[in-house]
């Protein structure tokens, strides 16, 4: 077997069973676009029939209208937005993000949909010109609220569909596309990861936005779906405000073949895989005194669990974030998803794992929970340090 290519490179091989992290390099590139990328790297191709040739696979996948591949997920949010201010006025679209002389620049977003996916939802809009209008509280958006903030100036309505956004209180999708629709506005879904690539399009948004990377395992990239002429004023902006987000030809030939290779996948094969993980991390953590590993589904419904290990320090001898870290060092770090660490628990993600993977984070879990019981004292440093040092950049020393 050949050296890892990390290694060579003076990397950590790292373990991700933190799920889908752009920050861990997203996800594993399924074999069929790996192929399709190295066949098309070397060749000149036309981008235009390219992005047509992917138009007709998102469209058949998602069932929209049309489509096209972008950088990102976060590229699309900006495009999809750009497009329903300017239509395919090339002048307007040259003028971006000057939106000044356009009749229509506003976007309304419900509050608790404001969130940070490594970058502000809110700043995506603004990247296109366009002016945020929140929508009610954090925790609470109601149909007067909406109906209340759109204008004659709005020239859409996002929704985002994530574990990220507050979970309560929101308006369901079906309740706010009525509302939109009612007063002629567009609304467009960010469903970034979201294995449903149908449902938000069959439920009336009128573009669907996804990554490449994330579920489909994909190259990094973003897909615009939906309505034609939407997803037209959308592409139109690569030759403005997109260029410098622009999908290279590797991008938009792997997330055909990622987007093929999903119809075919082996969806319930993965999911017993994945099943076959979270058993065998609970039987190892069943004998630690302290730990409670309990199999959480996901928050936004995708065909997904993951195994929530909670963490009682004093019986433990181990905070959970130290726990955490400590899983995070050594030759095969294991890298845990600890965004919610503060409470006492991390996660552990199996959806991203190669073959015997599951089984080195089972030994690593033992070993450092084993290291912690035969500690005299709790291992337990300081929370808010920890917080304070992981906030700072040192980029590049
Ligand atoms: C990941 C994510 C994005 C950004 O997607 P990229 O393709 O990585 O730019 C946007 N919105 C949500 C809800 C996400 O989870």
């Amino acid at each position: 077997m050949t050296q890892d290519i990390r290694l060579q490179m003076g990397l950590r091989p790292i373990i991700n069973a933190s799920g889908t992290m752009t920050s861990l390099g997203a996800s594993i590139v399924v074999p069929d676009a790996v192929a399709a990328i190295a066949a098309t790297l070397p060749q000149f191709v036309e981008i235009g029939d390219l992005q047509k040739r992917a138009s007709r696979t998102i469209a058949r996948l998602t069932g929209g209208e049309a489509g096209f591949v972008t950088a990102s997920c976060a590229g699309a949010i900006t495009l999809a937005i750009a497009g329903t201010m300017t239509g395919d006025d090339r002048a307007a679209i040259e003028r971006l993000p000057d939106a000044s002389r356009l009749a229509r620049d506003e976007v309304v977003v419900q509050s608790g949909h404001l969130v940070g996916y490594g970058a502000p939802v809110e700043q995506g809009i603004r990247l296109a010109g366009a002016k945020v209008v929140p929508v009610g509280q954090a925790t609470s958006a109601e149909s007067y609220q909406l109906a209340g903030a759109i204008t004659e100036r709005t020239a859409a309505a996002l929704y985002v569909v994530s574990h990220h956004v507050v979970q309560y209180g929101q308006m369901s999708l079906a309740e706010f596309i009525e509302i939109a629709h009612a007063r002629g506005v567009p609304v467009i879904v960010d469903a970034a990861s979201e294995y449903d690539l149908k449902g938000f399009l069959a439920q009336g948004a009128d573009l669907a936005l996804y990554s490449s990377h994330k579920f489909l395992g994909g190259p990094t990239g973003g897909i615009v779906a939906g309505r034609k002429d939407l997803v037209r004023a959308a592409y139109m902006q690569n030759n403005g405000i997109g260029r410098g987000m622009k999908v290279g030809k590797e991008g938009i030939v792997g997330t055909i073949a990622a987007l093929e290779a999903w119809e075919t996948r082996d969806h319930d094969g993965i999911r017993a895989r994945e099943r076959a993980a979270l058993d065998l991390w609970q039987e190892t953590l069943a004998p630690f005194d302290g730990v409670d590993p309990v199999i959480d589904p996901d928050p936004t419904h995708n065909p997904l669990d993951r195994l929530r290990v909670l963490v009682d320090a004093p019986r433990a001898h181990i905070t959970a974030w130290d726990l955490a870290d400590r899983l995070g060092q050594g030759e095969r770090p294991v890298i845990v998803r600890d965004h919610e660490v503060e409470h006492g628990y991390f996660y552990l993600d199996p959806c991203n794992l190669h073959p015997g993977e599951a089984e080195i984070v089972a030994h690593r879990l033992g070993e450092e929970l084993e290291a912690a019981r035969r500690s005299n004292t709790v291992i337990a440093s300081d929370f808010l340090e920890r917080r304070r040092r992981r906030a700072v950049s040192t980029w590049p020393d």
